[in-house]
């Protein structure tokens, strides 16, 4: 009788912890998959980092100056290519980035904007 009462109680321990469990890992993939969580814009010319930018919900827009004719303008949450002197304007075209893993390139002026989670990228790479 009182082994079975132990073994009753183990049962709902473990089975709790399992709810616990669980309950944190979705909490976690929900704040991940959430694209409205603090993001950085990866600013980089020829490959080589040059800014970085935080893309936070609520923030005043913001022009930022890459190079003398690539500005990049920065809003709550989103970025993307304001001006460029290149001939295609693709860059531009592109238009807003928001969400991790996006990209916008520059190619006639080497600029890309690259957006990433403000966890490790390895999340993005599994995702996609
Ligand atoms: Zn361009």
């Amino acid at each position: 009788m009182k082994n079975t009462t132990f073994k009753t109680i183990d049962i709902i321990l473990i089975i709790s912890l399992t709810i616990i469990g669980l309950f944190f890992v979705l909490y976690n993939y929900s704040v991940s998959d959430n694209p409205q969580e603090s993001l950085t814009a990866i600013v980089k010319i020829n490959g080589e980092t040059v800014q970085t930018v935080q893309l936070n919900s609520g923030e005043t827009p913001q022009s930022i100056h890459i190079k003398e004719d690539v500005i990049l303008e920065r809003e709550s949450g989103r970025i993307r290519f304001a001006e460029s002197d290149c001939p295609d304007k693709i860059c531009v075209n592109t238009g807003w980035l928001s969400k991790s893993g996006q990209i916008a390139v520059c190619l006639p002026r080497r600029v890309s904007v690259e957006i990433r989670g403000a966890d490790e990228a390895g999340f993005d790479a599994w995702a996609y």
